[in-house]
């Protein structure tokens, strides 16, 4: 793609483009006098379209068998391989993240549709059970179709762990991007979707009528929905009306707690890349820091220090270390609680190296920004802040800290940190989170294999990843047989 082209997107419905004549623009955050993408524009009616079409191959697609199905992913999943550079360069510049950042979540999209196709065969066998009286089977089958909403922070490792588990377990899929990152994820599931009959993978976009039209439809039989709490719940009382399935995956406000017997030159270079990856766009990223309070003066300046390496500019340019927010709430959010942590008359170091000064005011570009002297209960450590500005926020005892962790109605992912590993595992068991990481912010290849994740409270419900996050997909059909009445 050279930096002047603008991609045009329709919607995708039974394998046929669908335009609208009506278009929205996809701006570039990091350079924003640029339209990287025109997009059609939605009804919902075009969303009726979809879910009928998602409909009518959910009758056949259903019965292909399991081992094809597996195939057919495969496959797709070895032609994103091709495009993949491509779409991580589309990613930087309609998202604004690091290309690296960008490289990574296409490479995590890719690796999840292999996941899932390593993890069906066993997952979707028929159980069964048998004694004198009676034959019992347990069977799993799809649901039909399922709605996949997705936000735009990570789209497309989010998109394609929506879509891998939807379709091996034989459902359909009719998928809204996200109207801030709609472009790279619709071209590559637009090549998925080559992979399968017309109708399994539909796309829509646009905003407002769409979203609910799609969530209240009455042949929707899932929704797995990725984004803000309070979309979350307009979510669900859509899927009431018709008693669907739902798989949410919410905001989050992770604790870090870091222990008295912890060095902060040992923790530091781990908790930033757990802060402020994705400019801190990142639903498990950690957005309150707790420290003792007598470590509080010392590991605030080894945090400031660390924190003022950032080179903050372009996803593209390669000196670059920390990208653009992705939209105008966003920076005007994020600026607004920096802007009202100073007036609260805390310490607030705004850090970093800014690249490209000419080009500052042309992007969402936000200094990496370390916060203290801020009370427990103010804005910037309640709030999912969803952005690069951490609070540290000091503690006297176990007791009070669990209780300030706690203290929220957000449980995604949190961690602790220090030396004495069954002091932190202790600890761990008391945190209300889903997930819970020791001495790191971030999953380890053995996590990725084995770690469901997803949220308590109001961060979400259900999980994704391993074969719970499978098991999200499927309806369990059980049925018995009484022997008796078969014998001669
Ligand atoms: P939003 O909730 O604003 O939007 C998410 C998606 O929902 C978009 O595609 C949006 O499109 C759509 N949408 C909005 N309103 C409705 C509606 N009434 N019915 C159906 N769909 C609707 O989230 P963001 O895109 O701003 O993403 C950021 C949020 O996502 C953060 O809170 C973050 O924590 C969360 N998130 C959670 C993750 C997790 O795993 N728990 C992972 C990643 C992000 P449109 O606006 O066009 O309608």
């Amino acid at each position: 793609m050279t930096k002047e082209s603008v991609i045009k997107l329709d919607m995708f419905i039974n394998h046929k483009d669908v335009s609208t004549g009506k278009y929205f623009e996809v701006r570039d955050p990091g350079r924003y006098s640029e339209v990287v993408g025109l997009v059609a524009t939605g009804s919902a009616a075009n969303v009726n379209d979809a879910v009928c079409a998602a409909h009518a191959a959910f009758q056949s697609w259903k019965n292909v068998p399991l081992n094809e199905r597996v195939e057919r992913l495969l496959a797709a999943a070895a032609e994103l391989d091709k495009l993949s550079a491509e779409l991580a360069v589309t990613l930087v510049r309609e998202q604004g993240m690091l290309l690296r950042e960008t490289t990574r979540d296409v490479g995590n999209g890719i690796k999840s549709l292999r996941e899932v196709a390593t993890l069906a065969e066993s997952f979707m066998q028929t159980e069964e059970f048998e004694d004198e009286e009676s034959v019992v089977r347990v069977e799993k089958v799809p649901r039909g179709v399922v709605a996949a909403i997705v936000p735009w922070n990570a789209p497309m490792g989010l998109t394609m762990g929506k879509v891998g588990p939807a379709l091996v377990t034989g459902n359909t899929l009719v998928i809204k991007p996200s109207p801030f990152a709609p472009l790279a994820t619709s071209q590559a599931l637009k090549t998925i979707a080559a992979f399968f009959p017309p109708g399994v993978i539909n796309i829509i976009h646009g905003e407002g009528e769409v979203g609910p039209a799609l969530t209240r439809h009455p042949l929707v039989r899932k929704i797995s929905f990725t984004g803000g709490t309070t979309t979350g719940k307009a979510v669900m009382a859509a899927a009431a009306e018709s008693v669907k399935s739902i798989t949410l995956e919410l905001g989050g406000n992770d604790p870090a707690i870091i222990l008295d017997d912890a060095v902060p030159s040992d923790v530091v270079p781990e908790l930033i890349k757990g802060i402020f990856p994705r400019s801190g766009q990142v639903c498990y990223a950690v957005k309150r820091v707790y420290v003792p309070a007598g470590m509080l003066d010392t590991f605030f300046e080894t945090l400031c220090e660390a924190v003022d390496q950032f080179k903050v500019g372009y996803g593209l340019d390669e000196r670059a270390t920390l990208a653009p927010l992705n939209n105008r709430n966003q920076y005007d959010f994020v600026k607004g609680l920096i802007e009202r942590a100073k007036q609260s008359g805390a310490t607030v170091r705004e850090l970093g190296k800014k690249l490209d000064v000419a080009n500052w005011n042309n992007g969402y570009y936000v200094s990496p920004t370390v916060v203290k002297d801020v009370a427990p209960s103010a804005e910037l450590v309640l709030t999912e802040q969803f952005g690069p500005v951490i609070p540290l926020i000091p503690y006297e005892s176990e007791e009070q800290v669990l209780q300030m962790a706690n203290s929220t109605e957000y449980g995604l992912a949190s961690s602790i940190w220090g030396r004495d590993v069954d002091r932190a595992f202790r600890l761990s068991s008391r945190i209300e989170a889903g997930v819970t990481f020791i001495n790191s912010h971030a999953r380890t290849a053995l996590g990725e294999r084995h770690m469901p994740f997803g949220g308590v409270k109001q961060s979400g419900i259900g999980r994704v990843r391993t074969t719970v996050g499978l098991a999200e997909y499927i309806e369990y059909h059980a049925i018995s047989l009484n022997k008796k009445a078969c014998r001669p």
